[in-house]
């Protein structure tokens, strides 16, 4: 991997491919509400607090870059 050095702003076009929008469901509040998934990163865990109820939620992330296969949510 090659970094330039803070030149992060100038590449943005094929870094904005791997950001997905997804669904998620609360495991609290059983609202629905929208996430962005950065699918560069491949499958990963991640903790977002609920917008609705603000509780934690662990957000397991099946991924493959620039696509969103498999997401399952549990109480963090
Ligand atoms: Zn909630």
């Amino acid at each position: 991997m090659w970094y330039e050095g803070g030149s992060q702003t100038g590449s943005a076009t094929s870094h904005s491919v791997m950001l997905i929008e997804i669904d998620l469901q609360c495991p609290y509040c059983n609202e629905v509400f929208p996430l962005m998934v950065d699918t560069s990163q491949g499958d990963h865990t991640t903790t977002e607090d609920c917008t609705v109820c603000c509780r934690p939620i662990q957000i397991e992330v099946n991924c493959e870059p620039g696509e969103v296969i498999d997401v399952n949510v549990a109480r963090g």
